[in-house]
């Protein structure tokens, strides 16, 4: 099976890939205690006393040979880091005349850009606008929130300089999407995270992510641990902050996770439907539909998605950034070969065919799929290894929303495809059974 299949684009088979490009490595200003980048810089064994910068070479073969492996209306870039405005104005100038330079007629180049804020000026701002940028900004929700754990060098919190960011993108009118780490902390206090990024950000996008590490994360791939060392789904040491926990203390838990999800979803519906963009519940109702998945992390499959270093070596998945992932290095090989050899879709497919039997049962299978792997490093309660950390948390989300999207879909008119309450199970049980209320 080839990834390439899909849809025509200028009479030849569509073909697209994605990589989230690092020309600054790990390297950062700020040092948030969960980032799971900044360690790489001792496990790539960054080159001591160097700056990792990804040189004028590297960048130029780089954006050339991202336009030449795709054959889409639209090709998309994104620059993470690390802390990418590091770089400066004049590195990311530099990238849009490079891509220029490169961009077939007929085809929009688009740009992503992570970061988080601290460095962001009026002149920042107007380059990011003029050249349509699309900018992530890491915001974890009101200040003492925020400040527990994103933190500069010195140990002080960075949510005035955040703060400062969210004002110059909305004066420059810069398109904006907030990436906000749901911890330990942010976890107990959904609604006052969620209203914050709502009334006081005005997040256009919000996007929310589970804080998942290990101990062992710094040093250790997923998948290559003990399989017989995993610990069955309910264990108090996969508690967070519990005596002996395997985990990180600032990683949220399975039923904080949850518990998170179901209260901000509460008074998503309730308030804030068409309104405001929540990417995992936009993207829930899509699955309802019979739809894909548009993120990875639920869909079937994975693997479209990987990551550059700033010397070109190129690693399965941002989340896979280690030695034992690494796939090439674009200057000894093109980056679609890459991108679609037989290494990167065996890593692809290995999502759905490593699937443990209580996934494949799941009635909510559809919408998880077993959620991202590198999450997968559990037992189900009948010792089967694999399961997602997170899976109570899902299953407990996916059960309580279930009603509420099948609701959202017919109001709208759409088809219900699956779930409790989908157009078949409904017609099996009799014609106006539908709830009418949330
Ligand atoms: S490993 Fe996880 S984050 Fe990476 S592509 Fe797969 S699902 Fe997405
Ligand atoms: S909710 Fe749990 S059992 Fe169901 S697919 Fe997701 S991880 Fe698997």
């Amino acid at each position: 099976m080839i990834i390439t299949q899909g849809p025509q684009f200028q009479g030849k088979a569509s073909k697209r890939l994605h990589v989230m490009a690092k020309p600054i490595g790990a390297v950062c200003n700020i040092d948030c205690s969960y980032c799971y980048y900044l360690s790489k810089e001792d496990l790539l064994e960054y080159k001591k006393g160097c700056s990792p910068q990804m040189d004028d070479e590297t960048l130029e073969t780089y954006i050339r040979q991202y336009i030449e492996g795709q054959n889409t209306p639209e090709i998309i870039f994104s620059w993470q880091g690390g802390e990418p405005t590091l770089l400066g104005l004049d590195y990311f100038k530099k990238i849009v005349e490079f891509q220029k330079k490169y961009q077939p007629e007929g085809i929009l180049i688009s740009n992503d850009l992570q970061t988080n804020g601290t460095l962001l000026t009026d002149k920042w701002c107007e380059f990011l606008a003029e050249n349509n940028f699309l900018v992530g900004l890491s915001i974890d929700g009101p200040e003492m929130l925020h400040n527990a754990y994103r933190t500069n060098k010195a140990g002080r919190g960075t949510f005035k300089q955040v703060m400062n960011a969210v004002e110059l993108l909305h004066k420059h009118n810069v398109k904006f999407a907030t990436l906000t780490c749901v911890n330990n902390l942010t976890s107990r206090n959904p609604l006052e995270v969620y209203r914050f990024l709502r009334d006081v950000v005005k997040s256009p996008q919000m996007q929310f992510i589970p804080i998942v590490e290990q101990k062992t994360f710094r040093t250790v791939a997923p998948q290559t641990e003990q399989i017989a060392a995993q610990l069955r789904q309910g264990d108090k040491r996969l508690i967070p902050g519990n005596k002996e926990s395997i985990m990180e203390p600032w990683c949220v838990s399975d039923e904080a996770w949850g518990n998170f999800l179901i209260a901000v979803f509460d008074e998503w519906t309730q308030h804030d439907l068409g309104k405001v963009f929540v990417q995992y519940f936009e993207a829930s109702v899509e699955t309802w539909m019979g739809r894909k998945n548009p993120l990875c992390t639920l869909g079937e499959i994975c693997g479209k998605g990987l990551a550059m270093e700033h010397n070109g070596d190129v690693f399965a998945c941002d989340h896979y950034v280690y030695p034992e992932y690494k796939i090439g290095n674009i200057h000894n090989e093109e980056l679609d070969t890459l991108a679609f050899s037989r290494k990167q879709q065996e890593f692809g497919f290995a999502k759905s065919k490593t699937l443990t039997t209580q996934c494949q049962k799941c009635e909510y299978k559809f919408a998880c799929h077993g959620e991202c792997p590198k999450n997968r490093f559990i037992k189900t309660r009948d010792g089967e290894p694999g399961l997602n950390y997170l899976c109570a948390g899902w299953k407990k989300f996916f059960a309580h929303a279930d009603k509420s999207i099948a609701y959202i879909l017919k109001m709208l008119g759409n088809p219900v495809q699956h779930g409790k309450y989908s157009d078949a199970k409904m017609q099996q049980v009799h014609q106006n059974a539908f709830p009418t209320k949330f």
